[in-house]
C-alpha cells in the first residue's frame, strides 16, 4: 500500500495508537523512544531507536532510515533536527514546531494573525516587584506558565492575589531557572476544543468541537459533540481553522487546538497541539476516519475524501474518560472500572501498556451513543456510580 517508511519521534500512547493504524494499513514504522515504550510494545522491528528524541544522534540515525519523519510530541531537540542533512520530510515542519513549542512565541503569532487569545506578557524574573507589576499589567489573578515543556497544568501556577506572592516565590524557587511568562485570566464557562487536520496541499479539515472537562489540570472527560450551541461549535471550528491555517507552509497533519468559551460568548485560543491529541481520542470510535489515521494520511499525502471528519451515521455522541492511575491502596478500583467498561454496550476500552502509578494517563475509555444522556448514563456505570449499563 505504501512504500515510504514514517519515523515517529516519541513512542508514548499517541504513537501507539498511531501504529495501530499503521499495522492496519502496512505502513512502515520506526519509533525512536526507550525501549519498550507503549508504542514499541505493540511493533515488532529491528529497526526501531532505543534512545530519546532529545538527543541529536539519535534523531540523525532515525532520519537517515526513514523517509517521512513525525511528531507524537513536541518536546524534542529541535536544534539538531535543523543539522538534519538526509532527504527526510518531515511534518509538521521544523518551524512549526519551533513556533508551537515556546508557548509565548505562539501566543505572539497567533496575535500577529488576529486570533484572539488571552493576553500574554513575558516575565523577565521570578521577583515579588516584577510580579507586582505583571498583577497591575493583567490585574489577579493571573496565570503564570513556563514557555516550554508544560504539560497537564505542569508548569502553570496562578496567581491569586498581591498576598499569594511571597508564598509563591517561596513554594517555587526552582521557577527562577525557568523562562516564564504570565497570561491574563480566562474566565471560561467551558473548555472546547478541536482537531483540524492540514493536507500537503495546505487544505484544512476540522472535526466536531468537543467540550474537554479537567480535574487536577488532567483532561478528565471530553464530551463529543460538545454541550454547547451549534452556533458556537462552528464558531470554535472555524477559529481552528483559521488557527492552522495561520502556521507555516508544510504544517502538515493533524493538530488540536484547545479553546476557552469565556462568559460574554467570546472564544479565545489556548494552545495548539502539533500532533494528535487528547481530545480526539474520541474519534477512534465516533467518527469516519481517526485522528491517528488522518494524521498518516495528510504525512503521507494520502487521500482525505469528503466527510471524513463526519461522526458516523449511527453515532451521535461520544464521551471518552481518560483512566488515571488510582492510589497503590486503591488499585482494585482500576480493575473494576475495566469490567464495567467491557461490560458496557458502546464502551470501548484502551489501554497503553503503561505501569500504574497515581495520576498517570494508563488509558482511555470511549463511550458511543445516540444521545448524550445515553451515553452520561453509561459512564456513571462504568464510574460505579449506577447499577444500570443499558439505558
Ligand atoms: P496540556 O496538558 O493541555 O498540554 P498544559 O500544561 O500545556 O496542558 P495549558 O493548556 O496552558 O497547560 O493550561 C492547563 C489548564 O489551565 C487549561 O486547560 C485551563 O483549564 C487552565 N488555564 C490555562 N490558561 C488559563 C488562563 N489564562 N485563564 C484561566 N485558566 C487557564
Ligand atoms: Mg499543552
Ligand atoms: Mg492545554
Amino acid at each position: 500500500m505504501e512504500a515510504r517508511t514514517v519515523g515517529i519521534i516519541g513512542g508514548g500512547q499517541l504513537g501507539r495508537m498511531l501504529i495501530e493504524v499503521a499495522n492496519r494499513l502496512n505502513i512502515d514504522t520506526v519509533i525512536l523512544d526507550a525501549p519498550n515504550s507503549p508504542a514499541k510494545q505493540i511493533s515488532n522491528s529491528i529497526k526501531h531507536i532505543d534512545g530519546s528524541f532529545t538527543n541529536a544522534e539519535d534523531l540523525k540515525k532515525l532520519s537517515e532510515i526513514c523517509d517521512v519523519m513525525t511528531f507524537e510530541i513536541e518536546h524534542v531537540n529541535v536544534e539538531s533536527l535543523k543539522n538534519n542533512t538526509s532527504n527526510t520530510k518531515i511534518y509538521p515542519s521544523i518551524a512549526t514546531i519551533e513556533l508551537i513549542k515556546d508557548k509565548l512565541i505562539q501566543k505572539q503569532h497567533l496575535i500577529q494573525n488576529g486570533i484572539d487569545v488571552a493576553e500574554s506578557i513575558p516575565v523577565a524574573s521570578f521577583d515579588k516587584e516584577t510580579l507586582l507589576e505583571t498583577g497591575s499589567k493583567l490585574g489577579f489573578p493571573f496565570m503564570m506558565k513556563t514557555r516550554t515543556l508544560g504539560y497537564d497544568g505542569r508548569g502553570n501556577f496562578v496567581v491569586k492575589n498581591t498576598e499569594s506572592i511571597d508564598q509563591l516565590l517561596k513554594n517555587d524557587p526552582n521557577l527562577k531557572t525557568q523562562s516564564l511568562y504570565a497570561e491574563k485570566w480566562a474566565p471560561f464557562t467551558k473548555e472546547l476544543a478541536v482537531m483540524v487536520v492540514r493536507s500537503i496541499n495546505n487544505k484544512v479539515y476540522s472535526y466536531p468541537t468537543v467540550e474537554t472537562v479537567h480535574v487536577d489540570n488532567i483532561c478528565h472527560t471530553c464530551y463529543a459533540p460538545a454541550r454547547v450551541d451549534e452556533n458556537v461549535q462552528s464558531k470554535a471550528r472555524l477559529l481552528a481553522e483559521k488557527t492552522i491555517q495561520s502556521l507555516p507552509s508544510e504544517s502538515v497533519g493533524v493538530f488540536g487546538v484547545e479553546l476557552f468559551y469565556l462568559e460574554n460568548g467570546e472564544l479565545l485560543v489556548n494552545e495548539i497541539a502539533p500532533r494528535p491529541h487528547n481530545s480526539g481520542h474520541y474519534t477512534i470510535n465516533a467518527c469516519i476516519v481517526s485522528q491517528f489515521e488522518a494524521h498518516l494520511r495528510a504525512i503521507l499525502g494520502l487521500p482525505l475524501p469528503e466527510g471524513f471528519t463526519s461522526m458516523t451515521t449511527n453515532i451521535t455522541n461520544c464521551i471518552m474518560l481518560n483512566v488515571l492511575g488510582k492510589a497503590t491502596d486503591k488499585k482494585d478500583e482500576e480493575k473494576l472500572l475495566y469490567e464495567n467498561t467491557l461490560n458496557t454496550p458502546g464502551a470501548s476500552l484502551y489501554l497503553y501498556g503503561k505501569e500504574s502509578r497515581p495520576k498517570r494517563k494508563l488509558g482511555h475509555i470511549n463511550i458511543v451513543g445516540n444521545s448524550m444522556q445515553e451515553c452520561e448514563a453509561k459512564l456513571q456505570y462504568i464510574l460505579g456510580q449506577s447499577t444500570e449499563n443499558t439505558t
